[in-house]
């Protein structure tokens, strides 16, 4: 289906068939542009993708911080994507969920 097809960013380049390793030790099936290396997943292989980061994620109980409420980003999490102390995070409500987005992504 993506195989052959003119990417989406650049519009240039062809994808082509490559296995990516979405996590240590497992590949997947993407589709990488030959011109920009833009990896592009099929709309399967993207929910698996999800589904997979939600199990991976991992269980934190919330603190008491004055009158707020903090919780503990992994050290996983802090390391992959290279998050110091007192730097500016986005943080809002989506869907029930928590979303944080660090400030420089
Ligand atoms: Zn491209």
């Amino acid at each position: 289906m993506l195989e052959g097809e003119k990417c989406l960013k650049c519009e240039k380049g062809k994808l082509r068939k490559v296995l990516d390793e979405v996590e240590p030790g497992i590949k997947v099936e993407a589709f990488k542009c030959g011109k920009c290396k833009e990896v592009w997943y099929s709309q399967e292989i993207m929910e698996k993708i999800e589904a997979m980061q939600k199990a991976n994620a991992e269980e934190r109980k919330l603190v008491k911080v004055g009158n707020s409420i903090a919780a503990i980003i992994p050290a996983k999490i802090v390391k992959k994507l290279h998050l110091k102390e007192k730097e500016k995070v986005f943080i809002q409500e989506e869907n029930g969920e928590i979303l944080i987005r660090a400030s420089k992504v």
